[in-house]
């Protein structure tokens, strides 16, 4: 069946008014449209859960920089519907930008020290419009549960640092990260990648590959991690390495050692496309 389509805040919460009052749990799962694989895969965890699946298609302008690619950003909003409704999703909410920042809008939410680090650090003012545009859509939606991808492990991060330091009454999910069959973390951003590119784009997970294993043979030395990573790209033909930093999964601080929940990350360029991947370890000391 087809989801419903809103655009207009009110609209929405009605429907979701409805669903609440006819006793079902509300799973929401927002995007930027474009959707593959991976937002599928949010969707089904939402539905495992919840009777009631929102999606949110809304291109953020608030999170891009003036030099990123908002205009280029894929808007195929028809055959993202088609998928919702495949996967059975009962809403669709589709703003426009002035129905999310109308004439005088003043209010940013910032979560300090996480949005500065790694990709807030290439990308400065990202994380608050990430932060914003979330919270406002958890006050138009007012979902049970959400659901993130650890793709965007920093993201998924922070917004469950908002969560708690807000009282926000809505139970975080993250998911694992969907990768095509040589290892590529499924993203929007994929289909901006030459042939060439995306031959050699598997460098990303073959780094984390290798950082893992080596993790697992008893290295422990965030340097010598961080040079493999670099290394590779070094070697890859088209890539340029923003950065590879492995941190705690709490602070987002960096270490000098592994121990404990460490986060791998890395953001690497091909042309003007910045991709990232993560992986999540437990180490033991
Ligand atoms: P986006 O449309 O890029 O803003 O992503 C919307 C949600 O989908 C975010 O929570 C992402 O982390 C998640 N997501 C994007 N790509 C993947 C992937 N390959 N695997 C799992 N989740 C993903």
């Amino acid at each position: 069946m087809s989801p419903l389509i809103t655009t207009a805040v009110a609209a929405t919460r009605e429907a979701i008014a409805q669903a609440k009052g006819r006793g079902l749990r509300v799973g929401f799962v927002p995007t930027m449209g474009a959707l593959h694989e991976g937002h599928a895969s949010l969707i089904r965890a939402a539905r495992a859960e919840c009777g009631f699946v929102v999606v949110s298609i809304f291109v953020n302008p608030a999170q891009f920089g003036p030099t990123e690619d908002l205009a280029r950003y894929p808007r195929p909003f028809e055959k993202d519907v088609m998928l919702c409704a495949n996967e059975g999703v009962a809403l669709v909410f589709h703003p426009n930008p002035t129905v999310i920042y109308p004439p005088g809008y003043k209010t940013v939410v910032e979560v300090r020290e996480l949005q500065e680090v790694l990709c807030g650090a290439s990308r400065p003012g990202h994380f608050g419009g990430v932060a914003t545009v979330v919270l406002k859509l958890f006050n138009i939606v007012q979902p049970d549960l959400a659901y993130f991808g650890q793709k965007d492990a920093q993201q998924a991060r922070l917004l469950e640092q908002m969560v708690l330091d807000l009282n926000l009454p809505v139970t975080m999910r993250i998911c694992p990260i969907i990768r095509e069959e040589d290892g590529l973390a499924l993203s929007s951003r994929n289909v901006y990648l030459s042939a060439e590119e995306r031959k050699h784009a598997t460098v990303l997970y073959r780094a984390l590959e290798e950082m893992r294993q080596r993790v697992a043979s008893g290295e422990r030395s965030a340097a010598a991690l961080v040079r493999i990573a670099a290394d590779l790209v070094a070697g890859t033909p088209g890539a340029r390495l923003d950065y590879a930093s492995i941190v705690d999964w709490q602070t987002l601080r960096p270490l000098d050692v592994l121990s404990g929940q460490v986060l791998v990350a890395l953001a690497v360029y091909f042309g003007a496309t910045r991709l990232i991947d993560n992986v999540l370890l437990e180490v033991k000391d």
